[in-house]
């Protein structure tokens, strides 16, 4: 996209035709190239070929050339791409070798992400680099990026393959994008009914419809999709809280088994457990709850005595099993 912003000491800009000489400065520069997916460049040329065939309308790609105020000069481009298959926006830069140190791409970065989030939704953010490059390790955790996992990638001709590591950043989500995001809020201001307790990755309340009674929820405190979007000790805690939330119900509703189900909501598909206790006959057919058409009926709302019933039954359970009874 064509965007023009100005920060505190950059000037963040869409590259030109024009800029090829300038971005040969860092795009044939071996020492910017090493951990780059892409080739060295050997002539400014080529970097034209580049920069003319680029589409500067994508509305996908926040992928700008910075320059430095204090010169004028043209010191490097980065930004942002969205990749809808992972509903995130990918981190990529490059800074010319005499203007690295600076803190300018995580300047460039954060002014970007304002920018987008102006017109656009931002759940998460990710990005990749080479295990060995501490530069970008750095970049990412001023950024406010976690570490997820381990991988790997391939330079795109094949020359070398790096140890790398995966990096996020998920974001709560505004109310009306997200459903969990704003019950998380309302939990946040003491603002809702439904709340039971808070543990270590996330806001155990009860259902609000009790056709299945016990019915009880457990909303991930991250804004995230996927179990494979925490890292492991986050997604480890995320499973134990959830186990011991159902263990909670369990002893506190005796059913006769308990169901689990880990689903998103909308569009923000922000993951939250769901555990229902099952009981003998409680659907017409043997088999998940979801084939009943009147879970959300209002019948089902509990009255305040019975939700007090119900979020002190469960809150003493948890606080038994969490180690908490006086
Ligand atoms: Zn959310």
């Amino acid at each position: 996209m064509k965007v023009w912003v100005e920060t505190e000491r950059l000037i963040l800009r869409p590259l030109v035709p024009d800029d090829a000489e300038a971005v040969f400065r860092w795009g044939g520069d071996p020492a910017v190239n090493e951990y780059m997916i892409y080739p060295l460049y050997h002539r400014a040329e080529d970097v034209r070929a580049w920069l003319e065939n680029r589409d500067p309308d994508d509305p996908d790609s926040y992928d700008e050339g910075i320059v430095l105020k204090s010169t004028g000069e043209l010191i490097g481009s980065g930004g942002l791409v969205y990749r809808p298959e992972r509903c995130a926006w990918e981190i990529g830069y490059n800074l010319r070798a005499d203007q690295w140190g600076h803190g300018y791409t995580v300047e460039m970065l954060n002014a970007l992400l304002d920018t987008i989030r102006k017109t656009r939704t931002v759940e998460a953010i990710d990005g990749v680099f080479a295990a060995e490059n501490h530069k970008s390790r750095r970049v990412m955790e001023k950024f406010g990026m976690v570490w997820v996992r381990d991988t790997e990638y391939t330079k795109l001709d094949g020359s070398r393959t790096y140890a790398a590591k995966y990096y996020r950043r998920n974001f709560p989500q505004p109310p009306e994008r997200c459903l969990i995001c704003d019950r998380i809020g309302k939990i946040r201001r003491n603002e809702n009914p439904y709340f039971v307790r808070e543990l270590e990755t996330g806001y155990v309340v009860i259902g609000d419809h009790q056709r299945f009674e016990g019915y009880t929820l457990l909303l991930c405190k991250e804004h995230a999709t996927e179990l494979s979007q925490l890292a492991p000790d986050l997604r480890s805690a995320f499973l134990r809280d959830m186990a011991i939330t159902a263990e909670a119900v369990q002893n506190a509703f005796r059913p006769d088994k308990m169901n689990y189900e880990l689903l998103g909501a909308g569009t923000g598909r922000h993951m939250h457990w769901h555990l229902f206790p099952r009981r003998v006959g409680d659907t017409p057919r043997p088999g998940p709850v979801w084939q009943v058409t009147d879970m959300n009926d209002p019948r089902y709302l509990p009255s305040p005595e019975k939700l007090a019933e119900l979020r002190e039954a469960l809150g003493r359970e948890l606080d038994r099993l969490l180690g908490k009874e006086e």
